[in-house]
């Protein structure tokens, strides 16, 4: 294996007939890491994983080598929610997400900040502050690490600022595992280009400025359909959208984005396999980045 083998790149693959499964997918598409639902990411109640399926687990997880696997939480759940009823419900759900994440042995539980529903941002952003404090005793042990997805912004939901990402983690970083999952279609969406080297450096300085590096802690990869600064949350193929493939190879070759695991989420997953070749392809050609910094 070359380094190029080694990079972590995945998609989120499919769990359908057993947890499992979505190792053994990803093995087959060339992928040394994975993202999962540990449940059904549209109904609110995820059941308990038996001793079966988790044994299954391991032993795929060995079997496969696939590294740093991800959770991505239910998209029911809103931890800022300013409606009681939805709030308790996305907090409850939350906490039994995260004991599937343990009994799996997950690194990353990667989940949407929350959405204001009309409520301030600032309202907002400190339900989901209490949201998270309210999972403290499930973590103390524990290694998995609570990742906030940066967002496009579309409808009501915050994190689509880097602001947002700091305000969160300020609040709740001495208490729990905290860090960023970056997706590249939303953070584009949201406002900040990543088109080339020159700009990738510029969002980066910007991130590292307001919340800090050492908090990235993974990527979703996708193009996007619609442009920069749009607010919408569409994926696209890779180079196939309004981001373009340049992105990715700097991606692949920036010293600070190169060795954090990389996740798919492309909306043709017959052609990750594709995909996964490319970014691999991008770091293994082109070594150093010299515009990067
Ligand atoms: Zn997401
Ligand atoms: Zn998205």
């Amino acid at each position: 294996m070359n380094g190029a083998e080694e990079l972590l790149v995945g998609a989120h693959t499919s769990t359908a007939g057993g947890v499992h499964k979505a190792l053994l997918r990803g093995q087959e598409i060339g992928a040394t890491t994975i993202q999962i639902f540990t449940s059904n990411q549209k109904q609110w109640s995820g059941r308990p994983l038996s001793s079966e399926e988790i044994d299954k687990w391991k032993e795929a997880l060995e079997r496969t080598g696939i590294q740093k696997v991800m959770s991505h939480d239910s998209y029911l759940i809103n931890l800022g929610s300013n409606k009681e009823e939805n709030l308790f419900k996305s907090r409850k759900a939350f906490k039994e997400e995260i004991e599937r994440c343990l009994s799996l042995d997950l690194a990353y539980l990667n989940f949407h900040p929350g959405a204001t529903t009309g409520d301030t941002e600032e309202n907002c952003l400190n339900r989901i502050v209490e949201s998270l404090l309210e999972t403290q005793p499930l973590l103390e042990k524990a290694s998995l690490r609570l990742l906030i997805e940066a967002t496009a912004g579309q409808g009501s939901n915050v994190g689509y600022k880097f602001e947002h990402l700091a305000y969160i983690i300020d609040r709740v970083q001495n208490q729990i595992p905290i860090g960023v999952c970056i997706d590249t279609c939303h953070i584009f969406a949201g406002g900040y280009d990543i088109r080339d080297a020159a700009s990738w450096n510029t969002t980066l300085d910007a991130f590292e400025k307001i919340v800090g590096l050492n908090y990235l802690y993974a990527l979703h990869v996708n193009d996007s359909m619609h442009p920069l600064g749009s607010r919408k949350d569409r994926h696209a193929s890779l180079g196939k959208g309004e981001i373009g493939a340049e992105c990715f190879r700097v991606l692949m070759t920036h010293p600070k984005l190169q060795a954090l695991p990389k996740y798919l989420e492309t909306p043709i997953e017959t052609i990750w396999k594709d995909e996964i070749r490319m970014l691999r392809d991008f770091a293994s050609k082109n070594q150093n980045c010299s515009s990067c910094r």
